[in-house]
Order: structure tokens, then sequence, then C-alpha cells
């Protein structure tokens, strides 16, 4: 698989990554900094120093933007809410928080942290600027422009738009009120896409007034904005639907056991094509050498079906990410997302084969619970 991010460095025990798209903004950056924005304010400095000032100002930008993220990130971590990670995209930054707060309060404080840290971040950049100001003019400039795009910053992420911040403190205070997560949730993502449109329609005004180059870059941030309100409603709706059920209610117990000389051809003939089943153990009276997938059958070519077994296929059970009966439901769907599988092995502890939960067992579970949940708010 390629590797996309790329860890720099750890603050405060949390991973700092970098998303190989941060590159491409952090050259635009530099670039519009020293062949645009200062060489047209400052035109006797020389280019040496131009490229060196657009640099640091740039990296000190994108250290300001990680600063943003450990403000959510610390807060996070003193409620308790585990943080993955934070990762620079070309978006900016993202803080990996995987669970939902646990309150509106906390959420308040929170989603507040970030913008909180920009805005004093600005305020320094600010006094900066007019304690250098007659001493040192390549400082000042620095000072100024990181003074304005941190003020931009913190203003930005206040718009109240789920999944911004400005949209989660809008959701925190619908919680507040309504006292229900997902129904905040789904009024937060509507004003986000309302935002995402704004965005997109201004975009377009300004790309026909021929502004071409921010008005295509504010019609990709309102379509990376859309699409950002609509997968965290999903994600939450989901998330409450699972909420409280555990592997054991919907996994499937119904394994077939193959003898291990079975040959591959025999298998896709006389099992696979005949049944829905997806559950194949592989094995002899008494002894469990592991799973067989689908995946362990592509890996042979198929000429080779006729003289290759079974046996000599599967994936033994320790090698792969298994679950417990009570582990819940939303973490198994976790797993099976960062893990990249579609199926997970249900073992007891002692490491015996229980059953096999699939993601198709988890969307028909998910489509049950709506219906009834659909349902029950009919009558
Ligand atoms: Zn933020």
């Amino acid at each position: 698989m390629l590797k996309t991010r790329l860890r720099i460095a750890t603050l405060f025990g949390i991973p700092v990554r970098i998303h190989i798209s941060w590159l491409f903004i952090f050259v635009l950056v530099t670039w519009s900094l020293a062949g645009n924005y200062f060489p047209a304010r400052y035109p006797d400095w020389a280019v040496g120093l131009i490229w060196f000032i657009g640099i640091l100002t740039s990296l000190l930008f994108f250290g300001s933007v990680l600063l943003h993220e450990l403000g959510h990130a610390l807060v996070a971590r003193s409620f308790g809410v585990p943080v993955e990670d934070i990762t620079l995209f070309i978006f900016g930054g993202l803080a990996q928080i995987t669970e939902e707060p646990k309150s509106p309060g906390r959420e308040l404080l929170m989603a507040g942290a970030g913008p909180f840290v920009s805005i004093v971040l600005s305020g320094l950049f600010a006094l900066l600027h007019l304690l250098t100001r007659t001493i040192s003019e390549p400082v000042a400039a620095l000072a100024l422009y990181l003074g304005g795009i941190n003020l931009t910053l913190g203003l930005f992420n206040l718009i109240p738009g789920f999944p911004l911040d400005g949209g989660r403190v809008l959701r925190a205070i619908l919680w507040a009120v309504r006292r229900d997560l997902v129904v905040a949730t789904r009024w937060a993502s509507r004003a986000g896409q309302v935002v995402a449109y704004l965005f997109i329609f201004i975009g377009v005004l300004q790309a026909f007034s021929g502004n071409w180059q921010s008005g295509m870059w504010i019609v990709f941030i309102g379509l990376f904005l859309d699409s950002a309100a609509r997968s965290s409603y999903a994600q939450v709706g989901i998330r409450s639907l699972l909420d409280g059920h555990t592997v054991q209610e919907i996994m499937s117990e119904d394994c077939t056991l193959l003898p291990a000389q079975l040959t591959l051809d025999l298998f896709v003939e006389e099992y696979l094509m005949h049944s829905a089943r997806r559950c194949y153990t592989v094995g002899n009276a008494g002894q469990m050498l592991g799973l067989l997938s689908l995946h362990n059958v592509r890996e042979v070519p198929r000429e080779e079906w006729r003289n290759t077994r079974v046996g000599d296929v599967v994936t033994p059970l320790d090698r792969l990410q298994t679950v417990e009966p009570d582990t819940p439901l939303w973490d198994a769907l976790q797993m099976m997302t960062s893990e990249g599988v579609n199926q997970l092995p249900v073992v007891d502890k002692y490491g015996n084969l229980l059953g096999m939960l699939g993601r198709d067992n988890l969307i028909t579970f998910l489509r049950n619970m709506s219906e009834l949940k659909g349902q029950t708010r009919r009558l």
C-alpha cells in the first residue's frame, strides 16, 4: 500500500503527520509569498532575503495550523478523549479525535480551543509586528502576514457549519437545547452544507469575474466542506444505530469446515458457487488450520487451482485481526475500515473460533435498525 502520510514529529505524545497533499500546498503558499506577496510590497528586498522570509513565513504558517490543532487535541485529551494523531493536509490540519465528546460543554471547549489558539497567535504576531516595525522590516513584514493569516484561520473556522469548529460549537448549543446528539448533528451538518454551497457559489462567481485561480480554490473548499458535512452526519447516524450492540448479536456462526486436502477448483465449484456463505474454516478433526477467504483463492492463478489444496493457502487465525463476542459493533466497524478488511473472525479469549462478522452482517443490521427507527418515529 502506498504510504500517503509521513510521521514528522511527536508532540505531547501525539504523533504529527503530514499528508502527501500538504507538500503541494506548502510549495504553493511559499511560491505565492516569495513570488508575489513580498516582492510586491517590499520591492527593494534582495532575492535571497525574499525567499528566506518566504519559506520561513510559510513554515510558521503551517506551525500555526499545527498549534490550532494541538489546541483541540490537548483539550480533548484533558477530558480523557483519545487523540490518534494530528495530520496536516491540503485544506489545513486535522486532529483525529475518534470518540464523540460526552457532553455539550466539553464539545464547546474542544471545538473552541482551536480558533482560540489562532486568535491568540494573531494577537502575538500583531504585537511582534508593532515591536519590530522600526527595527527590522523583514521580521515586521513576516509578523504582519502571520497576524493576518491567523486571524483569518480563527474566523474561518468559526463559520457555523459542521464539521468546521464553528459548526461544532453550533452543534454543542443545539445538543444542549434539544438533548439529542443525532438531531443536533443533523441540523449542524445541514448548516455545514449551506455554508459549503455558499462557498461553491461565491467561487464560481469569482472564477467568472476573472479571478480564476482563487475562484476554483474556493469551489474546492466548498466541495470538501460539503462531503465532510455529509460523511460526518452519516457517521454520527451509524454510530447511534450501533450504540449498545455487540458482535455476538449479529455474527454468523455457520462456518463450513473444509478438509485441508480439498483442491481450490473443487472448493470454488462445490462450495463457493452454491452458497451465499462467506465463512470457511480449514482443518482436520480436532485441528483448525485457519480461515479461507476469496482473497486466498484469488492469489493463486486459475490454472493452478487444480493442483493447489486449501490447506496450502489458508490464513492462520493468529495472523488475522480478530474480535471478541462482546466487542462493541462500532469498534468492529472501525477496525474493518482501518484494516481494510470485509470480515473479522470472532474468537473467545482462548482463541477458539466462534463465528464471523462480515461487512454484510453490519449492513443488514444497520438497514433493519434504521427502518425500525423510521417506524417508531412515524408512530
Ligand atoms: Zn479547528
